[in-house]
């Protein structure tokens, strides 16, 4: 085919095809929701170095490269699928890439994406709102006098930790931007909190020494009442406090920290406190469950993944803060061809993140949202949780199961009894299967097989099945190795 534009069209429309049948089959469970076949194997099936080389992929033979790509995909909307935190992906949320990466409108500064921009700006007055921060006025507004809220999207939460941590660092350390981190700071925050938090500690430059564990209980949930102890400590020990970090929910077991207390002691010492919301911020959603995030609005900043509960595809990840002014001093520099004056009809997101030139994020956020309505994904995300407890109760009372601690949110630990090697061995040989999807994580010490129910078409009898399968395959292993 010559016209390269009808090529487009006809490859595309095979595609959308395909990917059609792909949801259909996926969400009624027939294919593997996972197989790993040999990277050497994939690549050569692929005919990756093949089409490098030659060029020209369209047409039928693209048709089969979509098909057998497809093939080893890890199948999401497989109601067998509750492994990672990762979004099922609302098609139409997904069609949004698409128009993403058709128009490719790297929209961080205004005139390469207006409509991108502006939908940004939005969603993120839309999240800001729900946090209990003052949304920003839509530009062009006259400037405001009293300070709001701002945000930025950015490629995922660790990114959006880093971003947050650096807003932090510029207010704790208005001088470390030119000249380094001279001074002893410290971040305090709950042992289970996300790695990317002691990343971004360590790509700040504070060192690992900085990083401090906050005083939590048994299940690693901040204890309030002992962190006046733990900030007199650290002020002895000549240590500024950067921010506190609280979970909300944390990554292991979907636990969340008391902010309320937490915010209110942060407010009273005048210290910064962040909260990571990646995965459980989407609870603000429900009226029901936004109890758990009590006080969020006392926070400085707030980290929230749209490709974790909201059904949005990866990634999108926002940063918000309380006063917009604290993320517009983040990055302090200049690249002269990019910041300068100018006369705006819109907003530059540039000086706001790590990314120069960055994805219509905005985009696949609110496709997802216009496509479900806030109504709707505030319901899925209540079913999802509701399903963790009785997916919890279910496990508890199979004999040999143990569960680790009631859920708060739709993320399940549990075990067999055995040792630590004996769950992984168990997670192989059920992955191997093909039909269910599990991961695992350290908490309190051991190691858990854990539920992350993120579709909406996982039912009650997948889980039950799944824990079937395990005492089938425990059944078998009798004696053996496992
Ligand atoms: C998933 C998660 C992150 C990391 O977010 P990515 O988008 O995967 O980079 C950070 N913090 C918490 C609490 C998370 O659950």
């Amino acid at each position: 085919m010559a016209d390269p534009f009808a090529r487009f069209e006809a490859d595309a429309h095979a595609a959308v095809e395909a990917l059609a049948r792909y949801l259909r089959e996926s969400a009624e469970g027939r294919g593997p929701v996972l197989s790993q076949p040999p990277l050497r194997e994939l690549a050569a099936g692929l005919e990756v170095a093949r089409w490098i080389r030659e060029g020209g992929l369209s047409g039928a033979p693209f048709r089969e490269f979509l098909a057998r790509y497809l093939g080893a995909t890890t199948r999401l909307h497989h109601p067998g699928y509750f492994a990672h935190q990762v979004a099922v992906p609302e098609p139409l949320g997904a069609v949004g890439s698409l128009v993403d990466g058709v128009t490719g409108n790297a929209m961080a500064i205004y005139e390469m994406g207006p409509a991108a921009a502006a939908i940004e700006f939005a969603v993120l007055d839309w999240m800001l709102a729900k946090v209990g921060f003052t949304p920003a006025p839509l530009p062009p507004a006259p400037p405001s006098p009293a300070p709001h809220g701002g945000g930025v999207l950015t490629h995922g939460g660790s990114l959006a930790n880093l971003t947050a941590l650096a807003a932090a660092r510029a207010r704790a350390a208005p001088s470390a931007w030119r000249d380094g981190v001279g001074a002893r700071l410290a971040v305090l925050a709950p042992e289970a909190a996300h790695y990317s938090i002691s990343r971004a500690v360590g790509i700040l430059g504070l060192g690992q020494g900085a990083l401090r564990a906050a005083p939590c209980d048994a299940d690693g949930r901040l204890v309030p009442d002992r962190l006046p102890a733990a900030l007199d400590a650290l002020r002895d020990e000549g240590r500024a406090v950067m921010a506190v970090v609280a979970s909300a929910c944390s990554t292991a077991a979907g636990l969340y920290d008391p902010l309320r207390e937490v915010g209110a002691l942060c407010r009273e010492r005048g210290l910064w406190l962040h909260v990571d919301g990646a995965h459980g911020a989407s609870a603000l959603l429900s009226e029901r469950l936004r109890h758990r995030l009590d006080g969020i609005a006392l926070a400085d900043s707030v980290v929230w993944d749209a490709h974790k509960m909201l059904r949005t595809p990866t990634v999108c990840a926002a940063v918000l803060v309380r006063d917009h002014r604290t993320l517009d001093g983040a990055f302090q520099q200049d690249a002269s061809y990019l910041f300068h004056e100018k006369d705006e009809p819109g907003f530059d997101f540039l000086h706001r993140t790590v990314e120069c030139t960055k994805a219509a994020l905005g985009l696949r956020l609110f496709l997802a949202l216009a496509a479900e309505g806030e109504g709707a994904l505030a319901r899925y995300v209540e079913r999802q949780t509701a399903l963790a407890a009785e997916a919890a109760a279910l496990l508890a009372r199979t004999p040999g199961f143990e569960v680790a601690v009631a859920p708060e949110s739709n993320i399940v630990c549990f075990r067999v009894a055995g040792s630590d090697e004996r769950q992984l061995e168990l997670r192989r040989r059920l992955l191997a299967q093909g039909r269910h999807y599990v991961s695992s994580t350290l908490f309190r010490g051991r190691r858990w097989l854990r539920l992350a129910l993120m579709n909406p078409a996982t039912r009650l009898e997948d889980v039950a099945a799944m824990a079937d399968e395990l005492r089938a395959l425990l059944g078998a292993a009798e004696g053996g190795a496992c």
